[in-house]
This record gives C-alpha cells, sequence and structure tokens, in this order.
C-alpha cells in the first residue's frame, strides 16, 4: 500500500467505481479494500428494495420507500440515481463532496447507468473498474452460494447479467475475479496507480519546490 501520509503530499480525492453483474463479486471485494485502506469510504446508496438477510440501513444501504426516494429526486439531493432489477438506486451527494472535501477518496458499488451520470458530472476525478466472472456457470453458482434472493430473483439477474456485461468497454480497468486474492490485488493496484497520478497530487509543486531549495 502506497503511504501518502508520509511526505504529506497534498492530493486530489478520486471517485472509484466498481460494477459489475450481480453476483461477480463487488461487494466482497469492496469490504476488503474497504478494511485495508483508511483513506477510503464508501458510498452508502438509497434504495427502495428489500432488505437482504444480514444487511442494515446505513451500513449496507439506506433502505427507503418510494416516496422518500422520490422526495430525494426533486429536491435534488442525488449524485445519480437509477432503476435497476425493478427497484431505485441512488447516491446520495452530501457525503461524497464531505469525503472528498476531507482528502479521502470515495468507494461506489454502483451500476453502468449510475456510472454513466458520473461519468458526465466528474470525468476527471473518476475511475472506473469493471469485474467480470470467469464463466456464467461460476455467476450463477455465487449468486445461488449467497443463498441471500430467492431462486426467482437469481434467475432474474442472471437473465439480466449479459445486458450489465455489454456495458464492460465503457470502463477504465476489466478484471476476471476468478481468484479473490488476486482481484484484490489488481484492483489495489490500480488504486494506488491512480492515486500516484502527477494531475492528482495537487501538493507536488510545493513539494518539488522545496526539495529543489534544500539543494541549491
Ligand atoms: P456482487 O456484490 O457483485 O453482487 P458479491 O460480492 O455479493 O457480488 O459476491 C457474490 C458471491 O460470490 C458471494 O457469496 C461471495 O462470497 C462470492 N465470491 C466473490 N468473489 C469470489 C471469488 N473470486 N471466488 C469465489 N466466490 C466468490
Ligand atoms: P444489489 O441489489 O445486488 O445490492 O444491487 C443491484 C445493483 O444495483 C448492483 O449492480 C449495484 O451496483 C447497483 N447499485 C447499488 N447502488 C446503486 C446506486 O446508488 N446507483 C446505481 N446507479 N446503481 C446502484
Amino acid at each position: 500500500m502506497v503511504n501518502f501520509q508520509k511526505n504529506k503530499i497534498e492530493r486530489r480525492g478520486l471517485m472509484f467505481v466498481l460494477s459489475s453483474p450481480s453476483g461477480a463479486g463487488k461487494t466482497t471485494i469492496s469490504r476488503r479494500l474497504l478494511k485495508t485502506d483508511s483513506n477510503l469510504k464508501i458510498s452508502i446508496s438509497h434504495t427502495t428494495r428489500k432488505r437482504r438477510p444480514g444487511e442494515s440501513s446505513g451500513h449496507d444501504y439506506h433502505f427507503v420507500d418510494e416516496a422518500s426516494f422520490n422526495d430525494s429526486i426533486s429536491q435534488g439531493t442525488f449524485l445519480e440515481w437509477a432503476k435497476v432489477f425493478g427497484h431505485y438506486y441512488g447516491t446520495p451527494a452530501a457525503p461524497v463532496e464531505e469525503a472528498l472535501s476531507q482528502g479521502c477518496d470515495v468507494l461506489f458499488d454502483i451500476d453502468w447507468q449510475g456510472t454513466q451520470q458520473l461519468s458526465q458530472a466528474a470525468r476527471g476525478d473518476l475511475v472506473t473498474v469493471f469485474l467480470l466472472p470467469p464463466s456464467w456457470g461460476e455467476l450463477e453458482r455465487r449468486l445461488i452460494e449467497r443463498a441471500q434472493d430467492s431462486l426467482g430473483i437469481v434467475q432474474e439477474r442472471m437473465s439480466r447479467a449479459a445486458d450489465e456485461i455489454s456495458h464492460w468497454a465503457e470502463y477504465d480497468y476489466v478484471i476476471i475475479n476468478d481468484g479473490l486474492d488476486h482481484a484484490l490485488e489488481q484492483v489495489r493496484a490500480i488504486l494506488d496507480a491512480e492515486r500516484l497520478k502527477r494531475s492528482r497530487q495537487t501538493g507536488m509543486n510545493r513539494f518539488v519546490k522545496s526539495l529543489c531549495q534544500k539543494v541549491s
């Protein structure tokens, strides 16, 4: 992991998007990433879908009803929103802006529709990654193994997977999640490299100036 605090170089925060067909591993990879990266905050979406076993409001999602979701749309509080699998999902803008202003990066687990909207609003700050499953059979196995949805919902998600996958080429990076450790390593490598981009290291000018003063 790159230690940006060591030399205290000011850096512009980035918006890191992970998308994939349902079941390919976004949530698993996001959780593992967040555990080891204190500079990364997750954006918690609002959704009108039902809570799954083990999920809690404010942690996985803010579970809301349609009236409340529509209020948020009309008040303009979402950075982006979309209808996915018949339910509404939206990213509240305020926590994202707060995290970025504190110098943190923000992780988004959103679909291709949301990614397109963020891309229009903030392309320069956006880094997008698409996760693919190693095979169709493995995607179905993971959805069934997760055991959080009924068989009908698993089938519906499988039938939408091809549509989600058809957007893979709109993303900056593509990873096949064949092994969790390797996929996680690849996601971390992207994050590290993107953080080191010269354009994001806004304090580098000052650092280089003081560096050169010390040698002359
Ligand atoms: P998503 O958030 O993309 O819908 P999840 O992260 O919930 O997907 O993963 C779906 C299931 O697949 C979970 O049970 C998870 O433990 C499992 N899984 C994720 N990545 C892998 C992997 N590389 N190998 C095997 N199982 C995996
Ligand atoms: P799930 O119901 O499995 O948690 O998520 C279903 C899909 O909705 C996933 O593709 C997930 O990335 C997407 N999603 C979750 N939150 C948001 C959001 O705020 N905006 C958009 N556009 N998609 C979201």
